[in-house]
């Protein structure tokens, strides 16, 4: 049966360097073209770390350099970051589907996603970002700039923000109208440029790094998707992962997996936010299904027999 998917790709979907993404973005247009083809509507969002850090870094290596130069606020490295990306995901996917003979395009929408200015994560930055400073540096940063700074496990001084929760994508008719007109859509990638309400009018770049498990989940509810596809680096989820009695899951209830993370079953920054918003999706609507598994895998975990499966 045909479904609406919100498919979330991870760093393994693109690789971590240029060489890499151009092989790895091959093979993941392959598995999303297999889904398309099967009669799925597929809209898709994207990790971007890697990505981000390396326009950070040239950002940074630049400023150095030319200490006029402007410091490039985070919001815009993520929309950089969704330029080259969707630039690259869009033109294999449109050439594999016109191999294919499906009549059907694909498009990149530069996505912002709005947060809560009061959402408690602003209160605690914890996600380190772009290069490595020396204190001085950092210090000096902080004092011109008004950048949150910190020290990053003994590595040296980076930049630190926080990482609050998606309410909105702020270009869902957007990635809605091209979704209904035909089209495989690539949107909120990197978790989406971070933006506020400045007032009823305005929207103003944040630094900040959504989750892109989150943004791709509430993306999921805005478009009324049947199902949210994580793609990530196992084919399902485990409890008492790496140990002797690791075992791996199959299908989960949203309280069953609210139990296992309270036990913390799941690693914070990987696998708690997957599963996170796994809950969030298959409780937010009965008939809504949440699956974890591996980009090969994606066909046949739609199908049942692999991945690790939320849902009521
Ligand atoms: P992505 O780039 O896809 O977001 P992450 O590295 O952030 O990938 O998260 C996926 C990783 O989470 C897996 O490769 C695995 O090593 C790790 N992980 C942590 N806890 C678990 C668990 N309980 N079950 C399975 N994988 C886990
Ligand atoms: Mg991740």
């Amino acid at each position: 049966m045909a479904k609406r998917i919100v498919i979330a790709l991870g760093g393994n979907a693109l690789g971590k360097n240029l060489e890499e993404q151009m092989t790895a973005v091959k093979t993941t247009a392959n598995a999303i073209c297999d889904l398309i083809e099967d009669g799925h509507e597929v809209v898709i969002a994207h990790g971007n770390g890697p990505q981000v850090g390396m326009i950070q870094n040239a950002f940074a290596a630049y400023h150095k350099a030319n200490e006029k130069s402007d410091i490039m606020p985070l919001s815009m490295c993520v929309a950089m970051s969704q330029g080259y990306i969707g630039y690259d995901l869009q033109n294999l996917i449109g050439e594999e589907l016109d191999r294919r003979g499906i009549k059907k395009h694909c498009a990149t929408v530069l996505t912002q996603v709005a947060v809560d200015p009061e959402d408690p994560a602003f209160m605690h930055p914890t996600k380190p970002i772009g290069a490595f400073m020396t204190e001085a540096e950092a210090k000096k940063l902080q004092a011109e700039k008004g950048i949150d700074v910190m020290e990053d496990a003994g590595r040296g001084w980076r930049q630190v923000v926080a990482s609050p929760k998606p309410t909105e994508i702020v270009e869902i008719e957007t990635v809605r109208a091209l979704m209904n007109s035909n089209h495989a859509v690539i949107a909120a990638g990197g978790g989406g440029i971070p933006v506020i309400w400045e007032d009823k009018y305005h929207l103003k770049g944040v630094p900040a790094v959504i989750d892109k498990d989150f943004a791709s989940e509430c993306m999921a509810e805005q478009l009324d998707a049947d199902m949210l596809i994580i793609l990530t680096a196992v084919e399902k989820v485990a409890i008492n992962y790496n140990k002797p009695d690791q075992k791996w899951l199959s299908d989960l209830t949203p309280d069953e997996a609210r139990k296992y993370a309270n036990e913390g079953q799941f690693a914070p920054g990987s696998m708690l936010p997957k599963v996170q918003a796994a809950v969030k999706f298959a409780e937010s609507k009965p008939g809504r299904t949440a699956l974890i598994t591996l980009l090969e895998k994606a066909r046949d975990g739609i199908d049942g027999k692999t991945g690790t499966a939320v849902h009521l």
